[in-house]
């Protein structure tokens, strides 16, 4: 695990399964219809268990559907974390649809609610990275931009966020990236 300090606030990237991180949130990579799906999202309601749907289902009653940039929240069943926030990400196209400004909006929207809710971690996936498509580099460049801003902008009980990558090779684009981007840091061993 590679440790970005900003100032009090900690930005960790982390090769794990995020269904395995202890957090207060864990974010997930959700469609618009909120109905589940592979990657992450099927991870992450296979070890939450059905209660999970069961709140999106009635969240989907009241709101239809949920369009990219934005995130619902439910309760995380047997997860370790207390809630899950359904952040829906963009499909990529041809990059000039508004994808990169909605990438970015799902993190800082879940980290507002996060902040919101006065809770202190969070983990998030890579998102849209898979089955939506976005290239991942271009992704990995968003993701860093906008948590370390909104870090160094708030000042609320958000005290670590967790980037995970599912595999060896996604974490190492994340830590050279966060390298050229002069982050300063430090190696950790997971936990
Ligand atoms: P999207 O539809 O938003 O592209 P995916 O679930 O297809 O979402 O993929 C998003 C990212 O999540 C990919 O980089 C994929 O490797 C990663 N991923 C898949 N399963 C997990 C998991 N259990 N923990 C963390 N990351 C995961």
């Amino acid at each position: 695990m590679q440790i970005i300090n900003l100032g009090p606030r900690e930005l960790q990237l982390l090769e794990s399964d995020i269904t395995k991180t202890a957090v207060d949130v864990i974010v997930n990579a959700a469609n618009s219809h909120l109905g589940g799906g592979g990657g992450v999202d099927g991870a992450i309601h296979r070890a939450g268990g059905p209660e999970i749907m069961h709140e999106l289902d009635t969240i989907r009653q009241r709101i239809g559907r949920c369009p990219a940039g934005s995130a619902v929240v439910t309760g995380a069943g047997k997860l370790p974390a207390q809630f899950v926030f359904h952040a829906v990400g963009p499909i990529y196209r041809d990059g000039q649809s508004g994808e990169a400004a909605q990438l970015s909006s799902c993190y800082r929207t879940c980290l507002d609610m996060a902040a919101d809710r006065r809770l202190a971690s969070i983990s998030f996936p890579s998102i849209s990275t898979g089955a939506y498509r976005f290239p991942f580099e271009e992704a990995t460049r968003i993701a860093l931009e906008t948590v370390s801003q909104w870090l160094t902008l708030h000042n609320g009980t958000v005290h670590t966020v967790k980037l995970v990558q599912f595999d060896a090779s996604d974490h190492r684009v994340y830590c050279n990236l966060a390298y050229k981007m002069q982050f300063s840091m430090a190696s950790k061993a997971s936990s």
